[in-house]
């Protein structure tokens, strides 16, 4: 639960100590991506709300400072994303998830299936079809383990382009996820269009639903409206039991979140999935 709170920030002080800071984040940052080494993938566990089971995890990156600790994707994939080098670091996620797969299958444990995010620059990166395919071949590790998480506002290209990228994944048989549903402007009218499996709604709904009578009922559109449209559902944000109660009655068919568990580094996740340890 402690995840979220007392987070260093870059960003908390004056205009000129911002300035300096973010030139110093983005100079560390250039360093520290040349070998990886600071940096490390959590995951949270998704959570079958019908059966309980572990059924895959979400990968978020940390950032291991030598000095200042764990820095969190909030307070650095910004300059990354601004910069450019979210495309070296997003592709180390990749790598790094797919490893992860092929030492489950290696040790004759049926994989989880990982979701990587992918923000919008690097969906719209002429180098991303071509990184995906290296990583499948590189630990061959079938496409169906390997999820991709992207948010409805991929502003970065065009929506035709972004139809094609998206069927393009499609085709490569990686999943994908649209993230954060519910908070962009596009949804519903292009939904019918988006060769997507499932939409993640975005925390916020689901942490305000139990309280706000709208966030419930936008909870309930969305639902209602993914099932007519035979999509999947992952709620995201899910903090306690009434959560889960509420969840299941919609119908909603998996969970992410702090009462299952928080993000964990691999190791922990590895335990929880081999003796199916959440909740
Ligand atoms: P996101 O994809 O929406 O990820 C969900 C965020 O919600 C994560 O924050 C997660 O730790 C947090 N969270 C999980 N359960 C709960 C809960 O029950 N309550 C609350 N309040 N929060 C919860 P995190 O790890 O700090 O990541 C923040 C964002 O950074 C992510 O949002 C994603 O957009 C981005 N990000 C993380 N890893 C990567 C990455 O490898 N590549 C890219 N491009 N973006 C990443
Ligand atoms: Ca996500
Ligand atoms: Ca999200
Ligand atoms: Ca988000």
């Amino acid at each position: 639960k402690e995840d979220g709170r007392n987070r260093y920030r870059f960003y908390d002080t004056t205009m000129g100590e911002t300035i300096r800071k973010k030139l110093q984040v983005e100079h560390e940052m250039r360093e520290a991506i040349e070998t990886m080494e600071q940096f490390e993938l959590y995951y949270q566990p998704k959570i079958s709300l019908r059966t309980g089971a572990i059924t895959g995890a979400e990968a978020l990156i940390r950032w291991n400072h030598p000095k200042i600790g764990t820095v969190y994707p909030d307070d650095f994939i910004p300059v990354a994303e601004h910069t450019g080098m979210i495309i070296k670091i997003g592709e180390w996620v990749m790598h790094e998830a797919a490893r992860r797969i092929e030492q489950w299958r290696a040790s004759g444990i049926v994989p989880l299936k990982l979701a990587v995010n992918l923000s919008g620059r690097q969906f719209g990166s002429p180098l991303l079809l071509h990184q995906i395919r290296t990583v499948l071949q590189r630990y061959d590790i079938k496409p169906e383990y390997l999820e991709f998480e992207v948010t409805e506002s991929v502003s970065m290209i065009s929506l035709t382009e972004s139809l094609k990228v998206l069927h393009q994944l499609r085709d490569l048989g990686v999943g994908v996820n649209i993230d954060d549903f519910g908070t962009g402007y596009s949804s519903l009218a292009y939904l019918k269009q988006f060769p997507v499996d499932t939409l993640k709604i975005d925390k916020a709904f689901i942490m305000n639903m139990l309280d706000d009578q709208d966030d419930r009922t936008i909870v309930e559109s969305i639902v209602s409206l993914s099932k007519a449209m035979g999509l999947k559902i992952v709620a995201e944000g899910v903090e306690s039991i009434e959560h889960v109660r509420l969840l299941k009655k919609l119908g909603v068919d998996y969970g992410q979140g702090y009462f299952f568990s928080k993000p964990v580094p691999f190791g922990q996740l590895d335990r929880m999935y081999r003796n199916n340890l959440v909740k």
